[in-house]
């Protein structure tokens, strides 16, 4: 145990979140004992959750501290949903003596975790020995880091945890890992081939993933951007990376992007069903040039004409480089279009929430309409954001104006990341954060708001109560009295769970009360929780992604 926290100081690797019990109770004591910051929650899912964002915002791997069986399979759920979001992080899971476990005994919480993880991560790695830690947690560091960021696993089993060593030769072990991200960088012909597309373009786009967001690159997207000015469309959490009210921002022409644009630079996107995987809606002559670090990600679902293979930073480098000195064909009248559009569109999007503003009880949008300026009104603020109506609404009303202050439910659009990322955002970066989740999803962490109050961290909740999954409308078709499969409770007081823990609280159900609440929670850097009354019948099913859903044969409401 000391070898394994003293390893994690020798990397840098300087917080921990997890959830402590046999047989790792005193690795989380002796971590505090070296100067480790160790962050304890309710649930592991949710210290996952945070290990992820710490490792997304910090390009410096988040760790996962859990216990075997059921605690490393809740953990798994979040490095599983790391590996797939391509945020570095490692999960250290106790694990029972893998003797028995192979022999299958019937030992003690017996559960073939390594082999239950192997599939779902970027690598796994099991210390059956003391002397192994110091290698696996530099090698599962490297892993986490290089390439496509993911997920590392290592089955900490306890034999090495109890293992008793000579310090001396425990000393001989450590060793400081050589280059442990080492960027590689594309080849000269595929650069030249995408600077020759795009100068060539005619109705240029640029495409922002949470890839260009991770690999912090914000200069170098900025002058691409700037000096070719081409429009740019942000992804979910690559909102801020270029400001969304920006001059050359296409955000409101997603639609005309597709149909029309010649050229796309997707950058550190994947064109995956967010993007209709590049056919269906998308002019079929699109060229698409693609700046990516992991290869098999080329040509995924449809071919691509510049795909440039490296490191992000490197490849805008050369990019830049090899695009000095050229002009862009673009046609003027374009990005004039895309502009005017936009215009158009935003005008009818705040006569929108100015008609919601009025509303009583309140909508999403309602409810929106004071928290857009708020947020906007501080920049700095971490925006943690999910639920269906809840996550959509908020993410097409709020814009963002830095990079990497939007965390959201990501690829796989998952429930049950808030109070976990709130806390790893909260951390990582020292900042304040404001999570608006619906409250469905709030339910999926809530428990987790204890461990921001525990912490003291600078974190505001607002719950949007609409009384259920989708909405609080939902009909029992049995006509038994039984609540339907969607519905939740319209008349909890969620604000009562930031009492119960010692937190700010309030219920608002007015734009002026909830205005007020917002406004003073962030002013008080202190832990708060707003349950924000909606009606019953706000929000529809799926909320924007509606049409993922089968195509249904019974008749229900929701
Ligand atoms: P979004 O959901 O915002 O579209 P994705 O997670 O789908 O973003 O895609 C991000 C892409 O960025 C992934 O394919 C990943 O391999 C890539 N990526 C991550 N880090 C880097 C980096 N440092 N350099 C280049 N590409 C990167
Ligand atoms: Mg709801």
């Amino acid at each position: 145990m000391y070898i394994l926290a003293e390893t994690l100081r020798r990397l840098g690797l300087m917080h921990v979140y997890g959830l402590v019990g046999i047989p790792v109770t005193e690795a989380a004591y002796a971590m505090q004992k070296v100067g480790i910051n160790y962050y304890g929650f309710r649930f592991e899912q949710q210290a996952g959750m945070a290990a992820a964002t710490h490792g997304y915002l910090t390009k410096q791997p988040g760790v996962l501290l859990t216990v075997s069986s059921l605690g490393m399979l809740n953990g798994l759920t979040a490095t599983a949903n790391a590996t797939v979001n391509c945020y570095p992080m490692i999960q250290i899971s106790g694990a029972s003596d893998p003797d028995m476990v192979d022999m299958d005994m019937g030992t003690y919480e017996q559960l073939d975790q390594l082999n239950t993880a192997r599939p779902l991560v970027k690598a796994a790695f099991r210390c059956s020995h003391a002397k192994d830690i110091p290698r696996a947690l530099a090698r599962a560091y490297r892993v986490a880091v290089s390439g496509r960021p993911g997920g590392v696993y290592i089955d900490m089993t306890t034999p090495a945890l109890a293992e008793i060593m000579d310090a001396a030769d425990v000393e001989k072990l450590f060793y400081t890992p050589v280059d442990v991200a080492s960027p590689v960088a594309p080849n000269k012909e595929a650069v030249a081939r995408a600077a020759d597309i795009l100068s060539s373009a005619k109705r240029p786009a640029l495409l922002l993933g949470k890839g260009a967001a991770y690999a912090q690159v914000d200069d170098k997207i900025k002058t691409l951007v700037d000096t070719y000015r081409i429009p740019y469309l942000a992804m979910s959490m690559a909102k801020g990376l270029m400001p969304d009210a920006g001059e050359l921002s296409a955000l409101s022409c997603r639609s005309t992007i597709m149909e029309k644009a010649d050229v796309v630079v997707v950058v550190g996107a994947r064109i995956n069903w967010m993007l209709s995987f590049g056919r269906g809606k998308w002019n079929p002559d699109v060229k698409f040039i693609q700046l990516e670090v992991e290869p098999s990600e080329i040509d995924r679902n449809v071919p691509v004409a510049a795909p440039v293979v490296g490191d992000m930073g490197l490849a805008l480098d050369m990019l830049l480089d090899e695009m000095k000195g050229r002009s862009m064909s673009a046609d003027p009248a374009w990005l004039a279009s895309l502009q005017a559009d936009t215009k158009t569109k935003n005008a009818k999007f705040a006569a929108r929430l100015a008609d919601a503003a009025r509303l009583s009880p309140m909508n999403h949008w309602s409810a929106l309409s004071v928290v857009k300026p708020v947020l906007e009104a501080n920049p700095d603020v971490i925006l943690v954001n999910e639920g269906a109506n809840t996550l959509d609404d908020t993410r097409d009303s709020v814009d963002m104006s830095l990079p990497r202050h939007r965390i959201d439910c990501a690829s796989w659009s998952i429930m049950g990341m808030g109070m976990g990322s709130a806390v790893g955002a909260a951390v990582a970066t020292g900042k304040s954060v404001v999570a608006v989740e619906g409250d469905s999803a709030f339910g999926f962490s809530g428990m987790d708001f204890a461990t921001i109050c525990r912490y003291k961290l600078p974190v505001t909740v607002l719950v949007f109560n609409n009384g259920g999954i989708y909405n609080g409308i939902g009909v029992n078709p049995s006509g038994a009295d039984a609540p339907a499969p969607t519905t939740l409770d319209i008349d909890a007081q969620y604000n009562l769970i930031g009492k119960a823990f010692g937190a700010d609280n309030y219920r608002v159900d007015n734009i002026a009360d909830l205005r007020a609440a917002l406004e003073a929670a962030i002013a008080s850097k202190r832990p708060c929780l707003i349950d924000v009354q909606l009606a019953a019948d706000a929000g529809k099913e799926s909320g924007h992604i509606g049409y993922l859903n089968p195509t249904p044969l019974i008749d229900y409401t929701v």
